[in-house]
């Protein structure tokens, strides 16, 4: 909501030097323990100004006190009470009862569990001070474990609404409020902002909002306050956000001033490789590829990510990329989350790179320690011009020859230690990361800041889209019959037990009964079974023997999610649908639909069904187009869940949330690439303010 400006208190604030400046022995937290230091850093506090940007969460108001009589029901109240009565019940159970009364009348008090200095506060003919939610009980008025200060002669009353951090075991309210309000006595809390940018999105003053959220007054509105939408959080908002966009522009920046190999196109391995191609590109792949080919003849470290849905074709894309580096005598690395994916990606290479005269090198944990070793000599020698693998690729022992491109496949199950590591085996390598995750546009201008992003936004021709069914789980029996069609008809089928998040042993142990069920439904089928603890090993060899046709019909859990390309599968029977995230659900009804047979994914799901449980399965049953669904999705989730923890750019926001604040996103990302224009002074003040956190949404 939009407030009147005080552009005197903002100009004046603005014109000293930077921001955050402590005199070392003014400090708050040098003047406490370790063990408090300890549990404030479990709650991100690491600096004094870390305690001024740590935010209520609500407040309670011990500003006023109410008579007894006229106290409001269903929300915290204070009242002052004499205590009339105090004794122990026994019935229903053992607990404290209070009758206690100020002039208006009478309460009760109750406390389930009590120590005995509570008992001795609450003893008879003692004033206290209640604050607590007061409701109709069985025998009258009560608060029900409210807060209990005993009152002493000239105790006054609270001046401003007593704020309530989120805070973490053994580190109380009262503790934590007397460090914050120190720090904020302390530290300089004028503006990082320039005074135009206050007064174009109106924005109040950061020393005046801060105040504000961590002292309202006594008639602050608390249901905007606490839905974050009044003008002292829409201020801090802002500021997170634009700190944000401005440390990722700059890590953009700081890239692009690195010299990179420049690995121009000419036309000799790229052009034999795309003339080799069974099918052509799509114009989306062209697109994309375009893109890489001429970020990689630039002498700065290519960021590309590389969004397309699955099946879209990102691989081949990859592959060019490749070859554009090695008909540039450069090495390039291909690296996956999983050995599964890991080694379809080393046959692909292999299948249209080794015609050409490239090796290409497979490196993973499951690889017997000779032929690991010779693998690791022709990378070090550059005889191998391709290296493909998994995290085994970035350990100590590998080492290129002359490493130009990283290529990361499904790169945010990937750590920034583990991205950089890889990175590291050259000198400022090109990076192509790969993401079958859509992420609607809106977000991605946001949230990628520090990339550059290429779309596939189309399927190679032929596809025919998979039917989707939803099946309730009662009519198990029917869908056991279309498995048992499918593989009469020589197709083949995947099974896949639910993802049981609170359990992996539970998980393993529904795939393991499903697999003894089918194997004993199905006797003259071949059931095999891939499950996430087995060894990399057995796994290669199910889904090779399920790929060769050996088995009928696979029962998995969800480690077949990314990159199994099986086209003889069309058939798929997901249990639990309703529990899967959409995209995950989008990603493995991917897997069917591969080849020319019509194709189709049964989900099967438990009721009740939630109404949010019912949205989403709607959404997949109406939409193939994975960046309709993510964009649906979106919407339903909201940003944090959609993008999930590890996701860790939006995570890492504290203040802001990117779907709620979309309009102020817009204005910081226009803000930040202004102040880096032509103010960057003003841009290493605010990052100097806000730099602890804002290091954190670097994507690498
Ligand atoms: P994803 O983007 O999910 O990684 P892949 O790269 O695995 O997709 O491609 C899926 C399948 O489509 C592969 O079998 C691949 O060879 C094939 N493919 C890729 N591009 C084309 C195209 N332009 N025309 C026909 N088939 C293609
Ligand atoms: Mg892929």
């Amino acid at each position: 909501m939009p407030r009147p400006l005080q552009s005197s208190a903002i100009m004046s604030k603005t014109s000293k030097s930077p921001a955050s400046v402590l005199s070392p022995e003014s400090s708050v937290l040098e003047s406490i323990g370790k063990p408090t230091c300890d549990k404030l850093a479990k709650l991100g506090i690491h600096s004094d100004f870390d305690l001024v940007l740590h935010l209520p969460l609500r407040y309670v108001d011990e500003t006023h006190i109410f008579p007894v009589a006229h106290a409001p029901y269903g929300q915290m109240v204070q009242v002052e009470v004499t205590v009339a009565k105090t004794e122990i019940r026994f019935r229903p159970r053992r607990q404290l009862v209070c009758v206690v009364a100020d002039s208006s009348g009478e309460m009760f008090v109750r406390l389930l569990h009590f120590y005995p200095s509570q008992q001795k506060m609450l003893s008879e003919g003692a004033r206290v001070r209640l604050l607590g939610e007061l409701r109709m009980g069985f025998l009258g008025p009560e608060m029900v474990h409210p807060q209990i200060r005993v009152v002493r002669e000239g105790v006054p009353l609270k001046e401003t609404l007593t704020p309530v951090y989120p805070t973490t075991a053994g580190l109380g309210q009262e503790q934590l409020r007397k460090l914050i309000a120190r720090a904020l006595s302390q530290c300089d809390l004028q503006d990082t902002l320039p005074t135009e940018l206050v007064r174009e999105y109106q924005l109040a003053a950061f020393a005046e909002s801060i105040q504000y959220l961590h002292q309202p007054p006594p008639d602050a509105p608390l249901s905007e306050l606490e839905s974050r939408q009044h003008w002292a959080w829409q201020r801090l908002v802002f500021d997170e956000l634009l700190a944000q966009q401005l440390s990722m522009r700059r890590h953009y920046a700081r890239r692009r001033s690195l010299v990179a190999p420049s690995l121009p196109t000419t036309q000799t391995l790229t052009s034999a490789l795309l003339a080799a191609l069974p099918f052509a590109l799509t114009g989306a792949q062209h697109r994309a590829f375009e893109e890489i080919s001429r970020d990689l003849s630039a002498r700065h470290p290519m960021q590309r990510l590389l969004q397309g849905d699955v099946g879209s074709g990102k691989t081949i894309v990859a592959a060019l990329a490749c070859a554009q580096a090695l008909e540039n005598g450069y090495q390039a690395a291909v690296m996956a989350p999983t050995e599964i994916l890991a080694e379809q990606h080393f046959r692909k290479m292999q299948e249209w790179l080794s015609p050409l005269g490239i090796t290409v090198a497979w490196i993973a944990a499951s690889v017997p320690k000779r032929a690991r070793e010779m693998m690791l000599e022709q990378v070090a020698a550059g005889t191998a011009q391709v290296a493909v693998g998994t995290h085994a690729l970035f350990q100590d022992q590998v080492n290129f020859a002359r490493l130009g491109l990283a290529v990361v496949d499904e790169q945010h199950r990937f750590g920034v230690e583990q991205r950089l590591a890889l990175h590291n085996k050259g000198v400022n390598p090109h990076q192509l990361m790969m993401s079958a995750t859509p992420i609607p546009r809106t977000l991605s201008m946001s949230y990628y800041a520090d990339l550059d992003v290429s779309v596939i936004d189309e399927l190679p021709p032929g596809r025919t889209p998979v039917v989707t069914r939803l099946v309730e789980e009662t009519r198990r029996e029917e869908v056991e019959e279309r498995v048992r069609a499918a593989c009469a008809g020589g197709r083949q089928a995947y099974w896949v037990c639910p993802l049981i998040e609170e359990s992996e042993k539970l998980q393993l142990q529904t795939a393991l009964d499903t697999h003894v069920h089918l194997s004993a439904t199905f006797p003259d089928l071949q059931v095999g079974l891939v499950h996430g603890r087995m060894k990399a090993k057995e796994k290669a060899e199910a889904m090779a023997a399920f790929k060769a046709g050996e088995l009928n019909l696979l029962v998995a859990t969800t480690v077949i999610e990314v990159g199994v390309d099986v086209p003889n599968a069309s058939l798929m029977v997901i249990e639990h649908a309703e529990r899967m995230g959409l995209s995950q659900l989008h990603q493995l009804r991917g897997r069917v639909g591969r080849g020319a047979a019509q194709s189709a994914c049964i989900l099967l799901f438990a009721t009740p069904l939630s109404e949010m449980a019912k949205a989403r399965l709607k959404i997949i049953y109406e939409n193939t187009d994975g960046f309709e669904i993510a964009r649906q999705d979106l919407a339903l989730r909201g940003p944090g869940e959609f993008l999930g923890a590890r996701q860790s750019g939006v995570a890492m926001l504290k203040i802001a949330d990117i779907e709620r604040d979309q309009t102020v996103l817009d204005q910081a990302r226009v803000s930040a690439e202004q102040l880096l224009r032509s103010q960057s002074a003003v841009a290493d003040r605010h990052l100097e303010r806000w730099m602890a956190r804002a290091e954190q949404y670097l994507k690498v």
